[in-house]
């Protein structure tokens, strides 16, 4: 795959694919984590504050007399008061609900209903850029781009006239800084897991392309070999016709041999094409499927009388052994298996040298029908019986190309037997035979 440029420019566009909607989802949940957990911090923020002015607010209330004066109980009531324009050294946190007020970066400031500043309570942001626009919360900055959110309250005396505002507030330095390292961090993971997901897609986009690649190069293969085997006849027939043309003018004799290469050639051409286009048929199945009932111990007698001549022609003895004494019937096409047991005594005769011996055997199995094809003859080594039901694979392609066909016999005899929902396997000894067993499912009756 890796010399392909088409397969890794493919293998390169999955993997992209792959990363791009990982990193889509991922990146969108990173970002709804993020804003749930700021949500939910700046939530407690807002009742932290709510609760500290509240508790001030109820408090103070009913000891305020006069609109914008702070009496000398109030100050009881809040210890650590700091009138503007007096300095107020910095006190020691308190342990009632002031506490938090006076803790570092939290405050609290009093001002008039006209905005002006009486009073404050804990560390006040310094040059806080204030704007009073009367909103309930107030998110505000200082020169140092420091932030500050607090709340503001409308305090009422005790005879209920308004005395002016206490704004409640909190520094948001924590809370920005643990959102910043929450970002960078979930920016860190998503880093990383990208990284990782690469690696996996690329991995992944490999092992989801690998079966098509290899198709693509069977389908390669396949042309050649079909190229191949086209253009010897193709030469062939042209040789002929060549020679024949330079011998002008021909005897009779000489144009009945020529007519006969070319004849032969031509059956080898239109052989060729049958059974390659049998084969494809059978891959697209698209050939009607007959379900006859077809009775072996006469298709075999058929092909034994078929292929005795050539058996006696070839020195070879031709044997039958019908083990079994009822019929045994199949259910499929007739023609088919009649070709699929032809193609393998076809085989046996051309591999078997003279003086030997060619065995076809018939029997009858609880479920199944067994057909063995039996020879003596040159064997196959052990390496090869793997492939020699591939299309166009010839144990030794010279010595086949004399003997038999252009090696599509046991392809189409096994793509036959998978139409059938049966079995074809080959036990072989180099030097001692061949036996061929085909298994077919039984016509239960
Ligand atoms: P071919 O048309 O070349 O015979 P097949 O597909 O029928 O092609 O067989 C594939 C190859 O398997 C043959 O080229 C041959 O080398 C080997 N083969 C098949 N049957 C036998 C057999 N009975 N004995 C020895 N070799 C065989």
């Amino acid at each position: 795959m890796h010399q392909s440029k088409l397969f890794n420019l493919t293998r390169w566009r999955l993997t992209s694919c792959y990363v791009g909607v990982m990193g889509i989802i991922l990146t969108l949940c990173g970002a709804a984590f993020y804003g749930m957990m700021a949500q939910a911090h700046w939530h407690a923020l807002h009742r932290e504050l709510e609760s500290v002015a509240g508790t001030l607010h109820d408090g103070l209330e009913p000891n305020l007399r006069e609109p914008g004066q702070i009496e000398a109980r109030v100050q009881q009531i809040v210890p650590g008061l700091c009138w503007v324009g007096s300095s107020c050294p910095n006190q020691p946190a308190q342990r009632h609900i002031l506490g938090t007020v006076q803790q570092a970066g939290y405050y609290a400031r009093f001002l008039t209903r006209s905005g002006q500043l009486i009073a404050t309570i804990g560390q006040q942001p310094e040059h806080l850029i204030f704007v009073n626009d009367n909103e309930l919360w107030q998110t505000l900055q200082d020169h140092n781009g420091q932030r500050y959110h607090h709340i503001s309250l409308l305090l009422t005396t005790a005879n209920h006239q308004p005395w002016g505002y206490m704004q409640v507030g909190r520094s948001l330095k924590e809370f920005d800084h643990h959102l910043s390292t929450t970002r960078w961090l979930l920016l860190a993971a998503l880093t990383i897991t990208m990284l990782l997901v690469t690696v996996a897609s690329w991995g992944l986009a490999g092992v989801a392309m690998e079966p098509v690649y290899q198709s693509y190069r069977q389908i390669q293969q396949f042309t050649a070999d079909v190229a191949h085997e086209l253009r010897t006849p193709l030469a062939a027939t042209k040789a002929t016709i060549e020679s024949a043309l330079e011998i002008a003018p021909l005897t009779t004799a000489e144009a009945h041999s020529t007519l006969q290469t070319i004849e032969r050639q031509s059956n080898r051409l239109i052989q060729l094409v049958q059974d390659l286009l049998l084969l494809s048929r059978m891959d697209l199945q698209v050939l009607p499927l007959k379900r006859q009932a077809v009775k072996l111990n006469s298709l075999i007698a058929d092909v034994v009388d078929e292929f005795e001549a050539l058996a006696i022609a070839a020195n070879l003895q031709l044997h039958t052994e019908i083990v079994s004494h009822q019929p045994v019937t199949v259910l499929g096409d007739e023609e088919q298996i009649y070709r699929l047991v032809a193609n393998l005594v076809t085989n046996a005769i051309q591999y078997t040298p003279k003086g030997g011996k060619v065995t076809i055997r018939l029997h009858r199995e609880e479920r199944q029908a067994l057909i063995q094809v039996q020879d003596t003859g040159i064997g196959i080594p052990e390496q090869e019986q793997l492939w020699i039901f591939d299309r166009f694979y010839r144990v030794n392609s010279d010595r086949s190309r004399q003997t038999g066909g252009a090696g599509l016999g046991l392809a189409i005899a096994r793509a036959i037997t998978q139409t059938l929902c049966g079995s074809l396997e080959v036990h072989s000894e180099v030097g001692k035979g061949s036996i061929f067993t085909l298994h077919l499912p039984l016509e239960l009756v």
